[in-house]
């Protein structure tokens, strides 16, 4: 997950007999880079300026449970998902975070912790130890994060146990459901469902460019990301749509305690962005303005044909399909076109040694608890940087490494 500084390598080096070397591309994390150009489309007009007296205090908004989220960014929050569809807001706790990714350790945290409580009440008895559990080998980006995760915080709280599909043990349980998945792009559901388990829904993925909104999501903890919606990554806004008041508590708490707050210049960045996206996909939208999302499946659309037709005469790798499902967003049916590409090569072959032999940076499937056979291809990079990837995916013949 950790993002690195350019995909391109800079200017390369003529080697000895005066031939430019072919530079590396580095489609290993998922710098959501792809949006750029939409985005420099859209200019100046509709930028935000935040003036040096504003924003002072850390606190946005008293009245709220979550007192540092900025009025305007939960307005946009909740007009966008009902533009989208993908979310129900009502009755919901928004909770801001530094990305999702601080909001996944606020959830964990509010979840262990209040069933620490009722236990303790209960039993009047110290900490236990929840287990989080991951569904499916595949989970998510953040399948190598999570045992990461708990591993560095060491917390007492909960405890990495691995894939969802093979846990058999007694007790309280967090299960994060990721979908679509990361790496592999597919819809998810819970797949321990017992009665004292608790999911988090990791919805990164869950917008019209990548899948079809077949429904409104309406569980009890949703993340989300304008990193993946819009691909503003850099402003590290995530948010958190909680159902139960004492869990949006904890979570709040937990954020409070970590960085008070979240940064207000990034918040109002980040509503500003989702106002122009909700306002792209108005009918009555000004004339300079495409729809965000419209443009952003077809960009998506466009890169994984690319895809498949530079590996279509090739028996060295799989690139999986997808069904087509019927969007309420876009009143369509639709393909699914995921962030990453979950590539298979041949039997026996180390697929991201292979890549990387061919100056692509890739990252191996053991990173996600499978095997050296697939990779996750990142699919979000600038167009300069994916074009040249799909050229040199069509140049890669021959059988390929032996494991
Ligand atoms: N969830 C998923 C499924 C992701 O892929 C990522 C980013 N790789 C995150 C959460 C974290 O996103 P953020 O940039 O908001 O921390």
């Amino acid at each position: 997950k950790s993002p690195k500084a350019s995909s391109v390598s800079p200017v390369p080096q003529a080697t000895d007999n005066g031939h430019q070397p072919q530079p590396i591309i580095n489609l290993d994390h998922g710098d959501p880079t792809m949006y750029e150009s939409y985005w420099k489309e859209v200019g100046q007009k509709y930028s935000v300026t935040i003036p040096v007296f504003q924003s002072l205090s850390y606190f946005a908004n008293m009245k709220n449970l979550c007192w540092f989220l900025e009025p305007k960014l939960e307005e946009e929050i909740k007009t966008l998902h009902k533009n989208v569809g993908n979310a129900i807001t009502e009755n919901r706790h928004i909770i801001v975070g530094t990305g999702s990714s601080q909001l996944i350790l606020a959830a964990l945290y509010a979840l262990s912790d209040s069933l620490n409580d009722r236990i303790r009440s209960a039993l009047s008895q110290q900490l236990h130890t929840t287990r989080l559990v991951a569904k499916f080998q595949f989970l998510g980006a953040l399948l190598q994060s999570y045992p990461e995760i708990t591993d560095f915080l060491r917390s007492q709280l909960y405890k990495w146990s691995g894939d969802a599909r093979c846990f058999d043990k007694d007790g309280p349980y967090i299960e994060m459901v990721t979908s679509p998945n990361n790496p592999d792009g597919v819809i998810r559901k819970p797949v321990v469902n017992r009665a004292q388990g608790m999911v988090v829904h990791d919805l990164a993925y869950y917008w019209p460019q990548y899948t079809a909104i077949t429904s409104p999501a309406d569980h009890d903890i949703m993340l989300f990301t304008v990193s993946k919606c819009t691909g503003h990554a850099g402003s590290r806004i995530g948010w958190a749509l909680v159902r139960d008041e004492n869990i949006a508590k904890k979570m709040v708490k937990f954020i409070e305690i970590n960085t008070i707050g979240v940064s207000k210049e990034a918040q109002l960045r980040a509503a500003n962005i989702l106002e122009i996206i909700s306002l792209s996909c108005q009918k009555q939208r000004p004339r300079d303005l495409d729809n965000f999302f419209e443009h952003s499946h077809q960009l998506m659309a466009e890169r994984w044909k690319k895809l498949r037709n530079a590996v279509k005469n090739n028996q060295l790798f799989y690139v999986p399909k997808f069904p087509n499902h019927y969007c309420n967003f876009t009143n369509e049916f639709t393909g699914t076109y995921p962030g990453f590409a979950w590539i298979k090569c041949k039997e026996g072959v180390d697929c991201e040694k292979l890549f990387r032999e061919h100056k692509i940076l890739t990252r191996s499937g053991k990173r996600f608890g499978g095997d050296a056979e697939y990779v996750r291809i990142s699919m979000l990079s600038r167009d300069e940087e994916f074009d040249l990837f799909v050229q040199r995916l069509s140049t890669i013949h021959g059988t390929g490494n032996q494991n």
